[in-house]
């Protein structure tokens, strides 16, 4: 029970794909355009991830190792209009504290880059080396000095597993941003940034998916629906089809999943679900994420407007498709 608290408490790094989604964060922030991950052995030996993004300055380096080192405090209300999901200056100390971590980085106007090496939060190297503009952050061996955090690890697969995932809704939440993703070597996702979904829906569910999708696009007060939705034909076994991204931010919601599923009632048959991949766009001030940074569970103030809206579109979209 103690063990589990204490884990609990270390909340933003659960995993290595936690790890993944804070650094992949961070070089989203940093405004990268191309992303790469490379996980080795689940990403419990081996997580590097690399971007083209801003770069950190030469003396910000071991400060951002810090707890509660962030740049980005003023903009922690506005960021994609969701307020509070791990942007609170915790992640690289939190990281650096129980793996062994490097980072390379080089910022635009700077001549040459620092690389910095941080063991079990114990700084052991910092040099200037020639690098490319951008981050590089690599981190090995997690939790090797935290025995206890380590046991609750799953296997590597189920470990690259949950990375995978994430790295699905990351590229279909960003289709603008180029994202390579390799594991042990082999690549097994490659975007091309160019900010059609349906590339990146054929890219990770190959191109049967994509014969059979209907594009939406639905406007109503103040929510704004992109997207494309299956055909009752692709009816799967598990929710793991049902994607919705709200600002941009890959989401779960009660809600959403009833109205997507009550309107494919009609044509589904029982405990079948559908495909959808649908980009919301609500202000800020209809929706309220639990601050939790692990839960992705989000609320509207106005439900009623978000099923309608959601359950309508798919109704009548449905209904006009060609069989
Ligand atoms: P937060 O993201 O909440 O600010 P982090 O611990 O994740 O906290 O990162 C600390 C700081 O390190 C960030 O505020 C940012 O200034 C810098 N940083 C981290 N990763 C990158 C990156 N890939 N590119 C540029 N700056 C970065
Ligand atoms: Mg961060």
């Amino acid at each position: 029970q103690n063990t589990i608290d204490k884990i609990a408490a270390g909340e933003v790094v659960e995993r290595p794909a936690s790890v993944v989604k804070e650094l992949v964060e961070n070089a989203i922030d940093a405004g990268a355009t191309a992303i790469t991950v490379e996980i080795k052995e689940g990403g419990i030996a081996f997580i590097r991830v690399t971007d083209n993004g801003g770069g950190i300055e030469k003396e910000q380096v071991p400060l951002a190792f810090l707890r509660h080192a962030t740049s980005k405090i003023e903009r922690v209300e506005d960021l994609l209009q969701i307020s509070s999901l791990g942007f609170r200056g915790e992640a690289l100390s939190s990281i650096s504290a129980v793996s062994q971590m490097e980072v390379i980085t080089k910022t635009g106007d700077a001549l040459t880059g620092v690389r910095y090496v941080i063991e079990g939060g114990r700084e052991k190297l910092f040099e200037e080396v020639g690098a490319p503009n951008g981050t590089t952050m690599l981190v090995r061996n997690l939790f090797f000095n935290t025995p206890a955090r380590a046991k609750f690890l799953k296997t590597a697969m189920t470990e690259a597993g949950y990375v995978s995932g994430y790295m699905e809704q990351l590229a279909l939440s960003h289709q603008d941003i180029s994202f390579k993703y390799m594991v042990n070597g082999q690549t097994k996702l490659h975007t091309s940034g160019n900010s059609n979904l349906k590339d990146v829906i054929y890219g990770i569910y190959g191109r049967d998916i994509t014969r059979e999708l209907l594009p939406v696009s639905f406007e109503r007060l103040g929510i704004s629906i992109e997207g494309f939705i299956g055909k009752p034909v692709i009816a799967r076994g598990n929710r793991n089809f049902e994607n919705y991204y709200i600002n941009g931010r890959y989401v779960k919601s009660k809600i959403l999943m009833k109205a997507i599923e009550e309107a494919y009632k009609p044509y589904m048959m029982q405990h079948k679900y559908p495909f959808v991949c649908l980009h919301y766009e609500i202000q800020g001030e209809e929706i309220d994420v639990n601050v939790h940074p692990t839960k992705m569970e989000v609320r509207f103030q106005n439900q009623g407007a978000v099923y309608n809206a959601t359950y309508d579109m798919i109704t009548e979209a449905l209904s006009k498709r060609e069989m």
